[in-house]
């Protein structure tokens, strides 16, 4: 895909539109399987919140992946997409046991990262087998918006509280079949990573009868020119080491597995948005897009950043550009950046747009969600219509007032 299909696509389908590169997503998919290939049981769960559109959950069931869910909704589109329910992990944070209980009817593994929720699940449900998300208190990357592993986080089991989680188990003779952890999101020391690996094999001593260890995610991926990404070959070599060590160690066949959403699919994605205004002021350029937080979010709710290209000038000089959204709010995406000379119509390229950038849009200010194309086979093929007013007025009912 080069940039006269992506300026074909935006003329196609209009702006802003989400774009989804299939063969990046494969590649990606791939590239994790291919680390651990000496690993004799492998799951990837892809992490359905990065993206949830069905054609890219179809896509994963195609490359032969599970799913990483966080609610019954996810759950039910994994369903829909064709999934097995027991190539479903459900992973969620503070949700209520009813949710928990209509989930695992489904036949979906249960994930549950709570003492209270643990020990009323398990005095109800004690055949259903559950998998516990432990927290090892062990920080990958230093960015704590979203390191999940520290003390003071709000995810898993803290390792501390094992004693406790243990009397649980005992006396309501539950069955754990899994343990997990998802530290954080990036990944970038692998001896970090493998530090807070060694005590979930500690941890897993303590059960008898589990089938998988999920490692989670926290895969970094590059946003800028020179980012560092997780390097999951390496990942692949130690831990692949380590964990067929330990598997023969626990004496049962073990499976590893991995719930990886933005190192499938953030690369694959770029975001098309068409340029309303250029406006100079006495500080600043300033291009205004036909888009704004409402529909991609990340760079105003935690600071990412996002390469933006001018793919109607990719040869122009080079000039300054603040690049905003239309929100009736502060929504910068770039400020002080180098771009090739824009001019109203032209149509900048958003890199890194496949994952949290659609799966977080909203209708904030009564605009309408992009459209999302997926480009499969050399082709463009429209997988999510732009919406229309009856969508924002969709149950909405019409009352006389
Ligand atoms: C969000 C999430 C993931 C995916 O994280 P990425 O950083 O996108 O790879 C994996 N596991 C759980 C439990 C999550 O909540």
């Amino acid at each position: 895909m080069n940039h006269s299909d992506l300026l074909q696509i935006a003329e196609t389908f209009g702006s802003p539109t989400y774009v989804y590169d299939a063969t990046k997503i494969e590649n990606q998919y791939h590239r994790l399987v291919g680390a651990f290939s000496k690993v004799e049981r492998l799951r990837i769960h892809y992490a359905v919140k990065a993206l949830s559109n069905i054609t890219i959950l179809k896509l994963f069931k195609k490359l032969g992946a599970g799913l990483d869910t966080v609610s019954l909704q996810e759950v039910q589109l994994g369903l829909k997409a064709g999934f097995e329910p027991n190539h479903i992990i459900f992973t969620p944070n503070g949700v209520s046991m009813d949710e928990i209980e209509a989930v695992a009817a489904l036949g979906v593994q249960i994930n549950i990262d709570n003492l209270s929720i643990l020990e009323q699940f398990g005095t109800k449900n004690p055949q259903i087998p559950v998998c516990i998300r432990i927290n090892p208190h062990v920080m990958a990357g230093g960015n704590t918006n979203i390191s999940v592993g520290h003390i003071d986080s709000k995810f898993g089991i803290s390792i501390h509280q094992l004693p406790h989680l243990l009397r649980i188990v005992e006396n309501t003779g539950m069955h754990i079949n899994g343990i997990h952890m998802h530290t954080g999101s990036d990944i970038l020391d692998i001896d970090v990573f493998l530090y807070a690996a060694e005590i979930l094999f500690e941890t897993a001593k303590h059960f008898k009868t589990l089938d998988f260890i999920d490692f989670g995610s926290g895969f970094k991926v590059p946003y800028k020119k020179d980012d560092i990404e997780t390097n999951v070959e390496e990942l692949g070599k130690k831990l692949t080491k380590r964990f067929n060590l330990f598997e023969k160690e626990y004496g049962r066949p073990l499976t590893l597995a991995f719930e990886p959403g933005k190192f499938l699919v953030s690369e694959s994605g770029f975001f098309l948005a068409k340029v309303n205004v250029v406006k100079q002021t006495t500080s600043t350029v300033f291009a205004g897009i036909d888009s704004g937080f409402n529909h991609l979010i990340r760079p105003m709710l935690y600071g990412s950043y996002h390469h933006i290209e001018n793919i109607s000038n990719p040869k122009g000089k080079e000039r300054f550009y603040s690049v905003v959204g239309y929100i009736c709010e502060t929504d910068t995406f770039a400020n002080n950046r180098r771009i090739s000379e824009i001019k109203e119509g032209d149509i900048l390229c958003f890199k890194n747009a496949g994952a949290y950038c659609f799966s977080m849009a909203s209708n904030y200010n009564s605009r309408f969600k992009p459209a999302e194309v997926l480009w499969y086979d050399s082709k463009a093929i429209l997988i999510r219509e732009r919406e229309t007013l009856d969508d924002i007025l969709k149950g909405q009912p019409e009352i006389q007032l």
